[in-house]
């Protein structure tokens, strides 16, 4: 089976699990796991911010980040394709209260101005605008790394007009090295970020969230509350450390794949187009020829190909520690089978 459903479904590699071994353990409640301390430590400095919190997941990275920034009745700006919008089950309203502004950006990146014209003026009737998010790399946007100026640049219209902001950074590792730019330089504009290990990094389990250490201790009585803190995370936090050793650097084997990828299903007939590639992410429409993408998705699946489907006619594809060229090779002619058997 090659698997190209998700950069999520990787398992941890046997150095990784071996790291563990030699781990020190304590009680993370209490800041006396020496392992997980370390791993905050080391991510509040990548990031440049004053400290960090280790978390079960990225998505109680964002619910915790929104609910320490924003009071119920508030506003949050974001894009429409955004993790926090859809797939977050309802979070930000049900956890926090607040409400979504979502716009639509250019493959999941908005303009300064467009961020400028949803900030709504103070007065007694309009929801306050209090957070602006953005998600470096889109996700559904097939994988998309905003440059960092731009980056910055809408932050900073937000900053100015008086809004927190947060940094959905799941894949910001893919963007760091796609850009060459490092993580503290593209978390610059932000008050909170966070990176998952359970991407491309390759982890069972884990995130990191960091910020100041005002925002850090509330965040720390959210995950308290929310039934987030942790015992001996260390073990956890050790495959994190493993990850980060060994694990970024070679995200650039993952780009390549993907552009490679890319760049063969894009001359097929059977497929409409491809979204521009950035980094790990291939997403790409069928076209009126091809089988529908739940249909392609199965059949796929019996060639031993695991892709997802993300609408009637379009496929995600992303290339992660458990992917390799071979395997992109498979996949290829399994699109090229199976696309124009279709058409014939
Ligand atoms: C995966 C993902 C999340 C959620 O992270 P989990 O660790 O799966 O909870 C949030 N945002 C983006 C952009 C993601 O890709």
């Amino acid at each position: 089976m090659h698997n190209f459903y998700s950069d999520t479904q990787t398992r941890p590699t046997r150095a990784m699990r071996e790291a563990v071994l030699e781990a020190e353990l304590g009680d993370e409640q209490r800041d006396a796991d020496p392992t997980t301390n370390a791993l905050c430590a080391r991510m509040a400095a990548l990031l440049g911010k004053e400290a960090a919190v280790f978390l079960p997941s990225g998505t109680m990275c964002n619910e915790i980040a929104i609910a320490v920034h924003c009071r119920p009745g508030d506003e949050v700006i974001c894009e429409r394709s955004s993790h926090i919008l859809g797939y977050e089950a309802g979070g930000p309203a049900a956890l926090s209260g607040v409400m979504m502004h979502a716009l639509d950006g250019e493959r999941g990146m908005m303009t300064p101005e467009q961020v400028a014209g949803a900030i709504r003026p103070r007065n007694r009737y309009a929801p306050i605008s209090r957070l602006f998010c953005a998600e470096q790399t889109a996700n559904l946007a097939g994988g998309a790394v905003w440059p960092v100026e731009q980056l910055s640049a809408a932050a900073a219209v937000a900053r100015e007009a008086g809004l927190a902001t947060h940094m959905d950074g799941a894949r910001l590792l893919n963007a760091v090295v796609a850009s060459g730019r490092p993580a503290a330089e593209h978390a610059a504009g932000f008050d909170s970020v966070w990176v998952d290990f359970t991407k491309g990094l390759g982890c069972p389990v884990g995130a990191v969230l960091a910020g100041s250490a005002a925002f850090i201790e509330a965040a720390w009585r959210l995950k308290q509350r929310w039934g987030g803190a942790m015992r001996q995370s260390g073990v956890l936090a050790a495959m994190a450390l493993h990850a980060l050793d060994h694990h970024v650097d070679r995200l650039v084997e993952d780009h390549a794949l993907a552009h490679s990828i890319g760049e063969r299903l894009a001359a097929l007939p059977g497929i409409a187009r491809v979204l521009p590639v950035d980094s790990n992410i291939v997403i790409l429409d069928l076209a009126e020829t091809a089988p529908d993408a739940a249909t392609l998705v199965a059949r796929l699946l019996e060639a031993g190909i695991a892709v997802g489907a993300f609408g009637a006619r379009r496929i995600r594809i992303v290339t992660h520690l458990d992917t390799d060229p071979e395997g992109g090779d498979a996949l290829v002619r399994a699109f090229e089978t199976l696309t124009a058997a279709h058409a014939a």
